[in-house]
Order: structure tokens, then sequence, then C-alpha cells
């Protein structure tokens, strides 16, 4: 069983008792079992959270080959082409930023 401590949202699996006291000094009587579904919910809020992290590491090594790009400054329009590439490069991680930011907000958060 996964049990959820309903003051603070901390989660602990594994035991079919709850805890005796949670991380913020609850009781035990303060965890609740968690359902399949919620469970599941969980997994696949976990899963798309990971995805936005990936996206926004590519992203930042998108950014990063893009400026050496430009330092290296063969011809103007390799620059521009790299400025671009940095730009959107920058909006994809920006765009995935706020919607995990929306996600901690929302409690798709774990
Ligand atoms: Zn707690």
């Amino acid at each position: 069983m996964v049990w959820k401590c309903s003051v603070c949202g901390f989660m602990k699996g594994g035991t079919d008792e709850p805890p005796k006291r949670c991380e913020c000094g609850a009781p035990a009587d303060k965890f609740s079992a968690l359902s399949d579904e919620e469970l599941k919910r969980i997994q696949v809020i976990d899963q798309t959270n990971d995805v936005h992290m990936e996206i926004i590491n590519l992203a930042m090594k998108i950014t990063e080959v893009a400026k050496k790009g430009i330092e290296i400054n063969l011809d103007p329009s390799c620059v521009a082409l790299f400025k671009q590439v940095h730009a959107e490069a920058w909006a994809i991680k920006r765009r995935s930023k706020a919607e995990l930011v929306s996600h901690v907000k929302n409690g798709k958060w774990y």
C-alpha cells in the first residue's frame, strides 16, 4: 500500500500499516491509503513531469550548441540561423518550465 499524509502530502509505500508519524509531525491517523486509480494518476503525472524535465535539458543543450555556432561566426547567414535556433530552444525551455510551475501550483507534483 501507499500512504499519503493529509497534512503535507508526503507519501510512503511498501507497508500494510501507515507510518507512525509523518515527516511533518502528523500522527498515523492523518495518513490514508491511495487507491489504484490515484496511484496510476500519480505515475502519469510523474512521467509527464520527467518528460518536461528532459525537454528542458535538451533545449538547454541546444542553446549552448547554438551559442557556440554564433561565437564561431563563419558567416552572417550561419550566425542568423544559430540565433534563431537559440531563440526557439529558449522558447521550448520556457514553455515546459511554465507548465511545470502550473503543475506544482495545481498539486500535480510528486
Ligand atoms: Zn505530513
